[in-house]
């Protein structure tokens, strides 16, 4: 379970599971601050209140001033190696990253995708995944397990992953296109009263990281759904190209 927090205005969520990692600070944010726009993204935007909103959101989550490493998210299997800080600037084509350096955030955006972090328990090495159905199909979460224990020879019974805030299986409705590209049938949920099937996007990803090594407890579950929750979250699906962007975060303590 993630639990919601209010600091300096802003509202974010946060797993106790990730928090007793030591070094290790997180955060998902929500559409909730003052008012009920506080979005983050999208990367490409030059709105300065982006910017704004980026800069109290870190300081919030517990990270004030580091820079956050970006990635050109393009619902790929691409998994990123940062060795310093220079994605700040330049961000890096990719969905998902992976890191040892101390005092920067590693970030992924969505809006109705599943965020994913991992940390190792002994604070070595984190992770930030962006997986929606297609970075699903192309195992972007079991890619980045083995990244991180092949960078950092870590092991995957050390791992602990937060799956946040997504379009869950209620409200995620798919061709049958999806479900032959995902390759994972167990992931789809059928009904009687569902012309279409439903992707459960966290089981898939939950299954991922289980076949990378993760045991299943160490795998921590949101079950909040970004299109019911219009209240909290953007939502791709609800709100079209007007939606705004969650941001999901990690960083480890200098
Ligand atoms: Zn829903």
């Amino acid at each position: 379970m993630l639990h919601i927090k209010r600091i300096s205005q802003i509202t974010l969520l946060g797993a106790p599971a990730l928090e007793a990692a030591p070094g290790v600070i997180h955060a998902f944010s929500t559409r909730r601050a003052e008012h009920n726009e506080f979005t983050l993204g999208p990367n490409s935007s030059t709105n300065p209140a982006i910017q704004i909103n980026r800069s109290r959101f870190l300081a919030a989550a517990g990270m004030p001033g580091w820079p956050l490493l970006k990635l050109n998210q393009t619902h790929s299997g691409i998994v990123r190696r940062m060795v310093d800080t220079g994605a700040a600037n330049e961000p890096f084509e990719g969905d998902a990253a992976v890191t040892d350096v101390r005092g920067a955030a590693l970030g992924v955006q969505t809006a109705d995708c599943v965020p994913i972090l991992i940390a190792d328990r002994l604070g070595r090495a984190i992770a930030a995944v962006h997986a929606g159905w297609r970075g699903a199909a192309a195992r972007i979460a079991q890619n980045t397990v083995y990244r991180l224990v092949e960078e950092y020879r870590v092991s995957p019974s050390d791992l602990v992953a937060v799956i946040g805030p997504h379009n869950a299986a209620c409200c995620y409705e798919v061709g049958e296109d999806v479900v032959e590209v995902v390759g994972d049938p167990e992931s789809f949920v059928r009904r009687p009263d569902w012309p279409k099937p439903h992707f459960d996007q966290a089981l898939a990803n939950q299954r991922q990281l289980r076949q990378a090594g993760i045991p299943e407890r160490q795998i921590i579950v949101s079950n909040l759904c970004t299109h019911c929750r219009s209240d909290l979250f953007f939502s791709y699906r609800r709100e079209g190209g007007r939606a705004g962007r969650l941001l999901a975060i990690i960083g480890l303590v200098p």
